[in-house]
């Protein structure tokens, strides 16, 4: 399998030469030449395979589908090595439970950060090590976070070979459980850094650091933003996973059918979702639930993608989703519009550059978007989340976190009688403590290896909003 950018047709390129890039030379994101098609035999074989061997064999079926250029046995040994219950607290790494009445809810949330990031990151941490050592090449990768993102690939990324790690984040911004999450990481090639600013400060010096080709290239400056294609990759595994598991539960046969409700900020997520059903997978509805940020929403219904300024993005109680623009959106719309490379160039280009957004109401492909694609969308505001939050303790004892609210409440309201629909938790409740204490007016459980963290010494640098002072920094500390 080869990949192509979604906004030219330069010379397609192999899974390991994308594997350490962002975004394509050309501003496009990577696809797949073409998705696997896969039969309902070889949908039975890969049932019987995850009920038999397990999570990491079935992640190695599916990713050898993708990838050509790392040998079966040891593409087989990373996928052993990652998804294992020690790092995911649970032998089915995504187990899926029943919460009502043909609802069920996958969690994605028991990895070493209690976020589903870490279910793709943790594969892409044992991926860079394996690429850089057998290429003999180091990376450096700088982040921003404000949260979720930054952990999860510093618990990726601890110890691994050739790698180090410099993540800004904004100084007091985030929660203290989460401060605690990375600040208490002392491995020597982790680099906390803490900005005095807000997270746009932290981005802006990514950027600028990034955009200094010289600077980036003499000190292989990379990062692992959403947009990575084998984050995604690794994603699509708890598609087939969650959908087996369905069938177990329920006594429905393989080939018939069931949705997926994903809470939605870069669409990385849900598009992972879609790869799985172009592969085949019979999924029904796969349901976009957006918070407040609702760029995907007004997509979904109106046809029109508008990007909203920095002013016009709130900041909610789903604040993994507080999200002003969709970064992975584009490799959808290149499938939705026939993979017309020079049409996609044009509107992401063109008209978002120079209008900020655009409109495809009245191409005939948006009109059977639905159909063909199964998507459908949704959003959540505070009050339904909390509302959603307190309804699911009070009637089935269970706390969840107010992003997998948003999932449950979108997917309620589309949910199809006798269509099995299954909400993505995408985080542990303890992580965004203060808003189940406004719903519930308690803390949510936390897990026992959390208990204290708060009080471990931290490992952080503070540091102004100065580009070159951190230039200075990854110079003195990096790998060469
Ligand atoms: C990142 C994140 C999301 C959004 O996922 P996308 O892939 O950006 O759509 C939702 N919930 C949580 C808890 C997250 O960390």
């Amino acid at each position: 399998m080869r990949y192509i950018s979604t906004r030219s047709e330069g010379a397609p390129r192999q899974f390991c030469e994308i594997l350490l890039e962002g975004l394509a030379p050309d501003g496009g994101l990577y696809l797949p030449e073409r998705y696997p098609s896969l039969r309902l035999e070889d949908l039975s074989r890969l049932r019987t395979i995850f009920d038999q061997d397990g999570y990491a064999n079935l992640a190695y079926e599916v990713l050898q589908f993708f990838v050509d250029d790392i040998d079966a046995s040891d593409l087989k040994a990373l996928c052993v090595r990652t998804y294992t219950e020690e790092v995911f607290a649970s032998p089915l790494i995504a187990p899926v439970r029943a919460l009502e009445e043909g609802l069920f809810i996958q969690a994605l949330s028991n990895g070493p950060t209690l976020a589903f990031k870490d279910m793709a990151m943790q594969l892409l941490g044992n991926l860079f090590e394996y690429q850089l050592s057998r290429t003999g090449k180091r990376l450096n990768i700088l982040g921003a976070t404000s949260g979720d993102t930054g952990s999860a690939a510093e618990y990726a990324m601890r110890g691994k070979k050739g790698v180090r790690v410099f993540m800004t984040s904004p100084k007091d911004r985030m929660s203290a459980f989460q401060q605690a999450q990375m600040f208490s990481l002392q491995d020597e090639n982790i680099f906390n850094i803490a900005i005095e600013g807000v997270f746009d400060d932290c981005q802006d010096i990514v950027k600028a650091v990034s955009s200094d080709l010289a600077f980036k290239t003499n000190y292989s400056i990379g990062t692992v933003n959403s947009i990575n294609w084998a984050r995604l990759l690794a994603q699509v595994v708890y598609y087939f996973a969650g959908y087996f598991q369905v069938l177990s539960q329920t006594g429905l046969n393989v080939g018939q059918k069931i949705s997926f409700s994903v809470p939605s900020g870069n669409f990385g997520n849900v598009c992972a979702g879609h790869v799985a059903r172009m592969m085949g997978l019979p999924i029904d509805q796969l349901v976009v639930a957006t918070n407040e940020n609702d760029v995907l929403d007004e997509f979904f219904k109106t046809g029109v993608y508008k990007v909203r300024t920095s002013a016009n993005t709130h900041e909610t109680t789903s604040p993994s989703m507080d999200i002003s623009k969709a970064s992975n959106f584009e490799r959808f719309v290149f499938d939705l519009l026939l993979r017309d490379s020079g049409l996609t160039k044009s509107l992401f280009d063109d008209q978002i550059s120079n209008k900020g957004f655009f409109d495809l109401s009245k191409n005939p492909l948006f009109t059977h978007l639905k159909e063909k694609y199964g998507f459908i969308s949704g959003k959540s505001t505070h009050q339904t989340r909390i509302a959603t939050i307190q309804e699911v303790y009070a009637k089935h004892h269970q706390i969840i976190d107010p992003h997998t609210a948003d999932g449950v409440w979108v997917g309620r309201g589309v949910a199809q009688r006798g269509t099995p629909m299954v909400v993505l938790e995408t985080a542990l409740p303890i992580k965004f403590a203060s808003t189940i204490v406004e719903a519930l007016g308690k803390e949510p459980p936390r897990p026992s290896k959390f208990e204290g963290i708060e009080s471990l010494s931290k490992k952080v640098l503070n540091l102004p909003r100065d580009v070159g002072l951190i230039k200075e920094l990854i110079k003195a500390n990096c790998n060469d």
